[in-house]
């Protein structure tokens, strides 16, 4: 079959974007003309004052707003609940106001209740916000399943003043998960003569050379100009090339390892941009070991000391999985490694075992083949 013959559908982008200092302020207009009665959905304590602000100046363009709450990560449990809750409390609006998985949550929500949907990011963490993707995961915040919906958000407010009152690791984070965009990109595209597909590969490049340059200066100094650039490169350009490019411009290997991490609860206090990147260097192992790729070997070799910077894990000892004994890490490598899983997008195959080995080699000098593992063994 030619390319010409395939048809794609995918959702690329927000109805409408708002970005910038005050976006929140300039964008409550643009929310009371989509509804009158939002749920506005949040979790952590943390953010709960800035809740409280938004709340207030939703009541003050005259919303009747109802807060509702997630309990766990964005889980089936909390979901049914919040689902009737919604329902019962009449919403005609979902406002997600938190992470990534919040927003996640309030995506899923509007789709099931088909009710307008408006994503506030309070951190550049993921790009959430943007996309038409949501990960369902356990209570206890193992990863399920992933979700595709029908449409990205009917609005997105990205306000600077908001998500720079995130803990500067949060931003860490945000990068690793941005940055895994072209290593997983360019594989999974692999040689689509699609020019879209392939656009959105350069997109990730770029995207990816630009946080290369300006992610240290962004996380030492959130009111320059790099912070502006890395943390919308985070929130929604990362979003962008999903959108444009569709299924091949997803997840590969670096998001199928973070899937297996969440398997095991040690690793449950890492964001999920922190086990991604962690992810990167495993599918970079493996593209150098499996593929005989001696650019990812250079590339493994580029990004270690940056992630090292950013204080984003590099090895199982950083991810806190040190003392993990191997059947935990087989668990991870085994539900990495599941039918179905995006790891299988890479060109070759890959075995548990091939898995395990670059799982403990993440930071290994390119030439040794010796690792922890056979010691272990
Ligand atoms: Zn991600």
């Amino acid at each position: 079959m030619t390319t010409s013959l395939v048809c794609h559908a995918h959702a690329i982008a927000p109805s409408r974007v708002i970005r910038g200092e005050q976006a929140w302020q300039r964008g409550l207009p643009a929310i009371a003309a989509l509804c009158q009665r939002p749920a506005l959905l949040g979790r952590s304590s943390a953010t709960q004052s800035i809740r409280a602000g938004l709340k207030a100046d939703l009541t003050g363009s005259d919303l009747t707003v109802v807060e509702a709450q997630l309990n766990f990560d964005c889980c089936e449990e909390d979901l049914i609940r919040l689902e009737a809750f919604l329902k019962e409390s009449a919403c005609d609006c979902v406002i997600a106001a938190g992470g990534g998985k919040v927003l996640d949550a309030g995506k899923l929500l509007a789709f099931r209740l088909k009710l307008p949907c408006i994503t506030v990011p309070l951190s550049a963490a993921t790009c959430a916000g943007w996309t038409a993707l949501a990960n369902i995961y356990s209570r206890d915040g193992a990863f399920v399943s992933d979700q595709s919906l029908d449409a990205c958000p009917d609005l997105l407010i990205f306000d600077h003043g908001l998500v720079r009152q995130a803990p500067n690791q949060t931003l860490a984070s945000g990068i690793a998960d941005a940055l895994a965009k072209w290593y997983e990109a360019s594989v999974g595209s692999g040689s689509s003569t699609d020019g879209i597909i392939q656009q959105a590969v350069q997109m990730a490049r770029v995207l990816r050379d630009q946080l290369l340059i300006d992610a240290l200066d962004a996380m030492a100094r959130p009111d320059s100009e790099s912070w502006v650039r890395v943390a919308e490169a985070c929130g929604l350009t990362a979003g962008v090339i999903g959108g444009l490019g569709g299924a091949q411009c997803r997840t590969v290997a670096a998001h199928a390892v973070h899937n297996g991490l969440t398997q095991l609860p040690a690793c449950h206090g890492k964001l999920h941009g922190e086990k991604v990147g962690f992810g990167i260097l495993v599918q970079l192992r493996l593209e150098e070991r499996l593929g005989g790729n001696q650019l990812a070997a250079q590339s493994r070799r580029q990004l270690l000391p940056l992630l090292k910077q950013l204080g984003v894990p590099i090895t199982l000892q950083d991810l806190g999985l040190g003392e993990t004994g191997l059947n935990d890490l087989r668990a991870i490598c085994s539900f990495a490694c599941r039918p179905g899983s995006d790891l299988h997008h890479l060109p070759f195959e890959v075995t548990e075992t091939d898995l395990l080995e670059a799982l403990v080699s993440t930071d290994a000098d390119s030439r040794s083949v010796s690792t922890s593992l056979e010691t272990e063994a």
